[in-house]
């Protein structure tokens, strides 16, 4: 057995209350044994930082521990080098701490050190990724850990070496966080990424926060308890009121669409109302507009009407004590869903009933499709369908009965047609969107309602629709079809039918 100096010991504290926070019996004399285990493999190692290696898994616990992220997992977190960098095994960690750990690390293992070295050795290690993901999703959820802790201690790297690991993070990362609905560890990836990839920006985009923050210290300071004190008297079941500011990256980007005039962006400062029920919501709506008088066409019911990407909340801009000020109001559940996305969720485990994806939530069911896509031979090819059709944001369209289509953003009628069935795909000749006649290559939104034209005539796709269409089922479909069509073509010519 290991010393453990102070500070270690209270890492270790922290992460063993904070799983006990998810689950009152969990085992913390596991998450010890696991860390002088890792402390003792790892011996006389060194980061590039110069402190002891076992910094990087204990802060990879701990993350994964915040996320709260069940007891495998976390315990995976402190042994996901001892593997590939020690001279301990996936099987010593079998005999130590079991299957599901081992299995765990060994996940880890598959997917190797991601380095960039050219485009194929690239995409080949973006499989194998989304394989085990596909396999154990827990397994990148402790990469997401493990990036961050890296992201934060890039600076010893060189500068090429950084901005290969920040684009990165930002490009494959987050925008899996994001699909997964995570979005604290989403912005916290992007954060760290943007410092290296634009520092001036960055300085600059941070100093915003402060400017605006240090103008807003007041209304801070005020609003929140006259608010407060206005839903208790509505009788509206307020559980907290806090104030917020803009992530330094979603900001950057809004500042790049409103080409750098910071004097646009109104949701810097954002003042964030949790209610217990969805009716609270919308009362509490109604309460901050009688006493700040809302900016026009500034009122966004995201609850009604959720982002793609599955983002729920009420948000209005309001004119407050000569300030613009976002409110942001949202349900305790939803706020805990924005907080730790399907983690929160103990049912990612579909793999123990036989691949059997029945109850897992529905957020991660695009994760069974993965594998699929490993199938691609080209890398190119492979690199397109992954960035449109496995990480971008999805669009909720519905069939004139009702169903719900799940979609990649920028869909089109085309799309919708092959994903109910071929024939209907290969018979479109129009498509109905909310009743009104549009043409196939238009992008669908959420919400819409469509009806596809079908023509009985005619039997097959056009080679246009490929210009257009989304998904990598429509490609498929249609490239097929047309292929099969070319060979007919040709042996009927050679048998002198033609
Ligand atoms: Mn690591």
């Amino acid at each position: 057995m290991s010393t453990r100096d102070k500070a270690t010991q209270e890492a270790l504290d922290t992460i063993i209350s904070n799983m006990r926070a998810r689950n009152p019996q969990a085992d913390g004399d596991l998450v010890l044994l696991a860390y002088d285990f890792a402390a003792e493999a790892h011996k006389g190692q060194v980061r590039m930082t110069g402190e002891p290696y076992i910094i990087h898994p204990l802060a990879t616990a701990l993350t994964l521990s915040e996320m709260n992220m069940d007891e495998a997992t976390v315990i995976a977190g402190l042994l996901h080098d001892v593997p590939e960098d020690t001279t301990y095994t996936v099987e010593d960690i079998r005999k130590n701490f079991g299957d599901e750990v081992a299995g765990l690390t060994s996940g880890i293992v598959k997917l190797g050190k991601i380095k960039y070295r050219g485009i194929e050795r690239y995409v080949e290690n973006l499989r194998k990724m989304f394989v085990a993901m596909a396999e154990d999703i827990r397994v990148v959820f402790i990469k997401f850990a493990d990036r961050l802790h890296n992201l934060r201690t890039l600076g010893a790297l060189p500068r090429e070496k950084q901005l290969r690991i920040a684009t990165e993070s930002i490009e494959i990362y987050a925008a899996i966080a994001n699909r997964l609905g995570m979005w604290q560890i989403k912005s916290e990836l992007e954060d760290e990424a943007f410092k290296y990839l634009h520092p001036e920006d960055y300085a600059t985009v941070k100093s915003y926060v402060d400017i605006d923050l240090e103008k807003k210290k007041e209304i801070i300071k005020k609003v929140p308890l006259f608010i407060k004190k206005k839903l208790e008297q509505e009788a509206v079941n307020a559980v907290r009121i806090e104030s917020r500011h803009k992530r330094l990256w979603s900001l950057y980007q809004k500042w790049l669409e409103h080409e750098k005039d910071v004097s646009k962006i109104y949701d810097i400062l954002a003042l964030r109302i949790i209610v217990k029920t969805i009716p609270d919501c919308y009362a509490a709506l109604g309460i901050v507009h009688q006493h700040y008088k809302p900016l026009k066409g500034r009122i966004k019911d995201y609850i009604a009407n959720p982002k793609p990407n599955g983002y729920r909340s009420l948000h209005t801009t309001v004119f407050c004590e000569r300030h613009v000020v976002e409110f942001q109001i949202r349900t305790e559940a939803i706020d805990r869903e924005v907080e730790y996305g399907i983690s929160s969720n103990t049912r990612w485990h579909y793999k123990e009933k036989g691949g059997n994806m029945g109850k897992v939530d529905r957020r991660l069911a695009w994760v069974k499709d993965l594998p699929k896509f490993a199938a691609i031979a080209d890398h190119e090819t492979y690199l397109r369908s992954l960035k449109i059709e496995a990480l971008q944001n999805r669009i909720f369209v519905f069939t004139p009965k009702g169903d719900v289509i799940e979609l990649p953003e920028g869909s089109t009628p085309i799309d919708f047609a092959y994903h109910l069935h071929t024939h209907i795909g290969n018979s479109c000749v129009g498509a109905k969107v909310n009743d009104v006649l549009v043409p196939v290559a238009t992008a669908l939104m959420s919400g819409d309602v469509v009806e596809i034209v079908l023509d009985k005539n005619r039997t097959l796709p056009s080679s246009d629709w490929l210009k257009f269409v989304k998904t990598t089922t429509a490609r498929s479909k249609i490239k097929g079809i047309l292929k099969r069509r070319n060979v007919l073509h040709r042996l009927s010519s050679l048998l002198g039918r033609s």
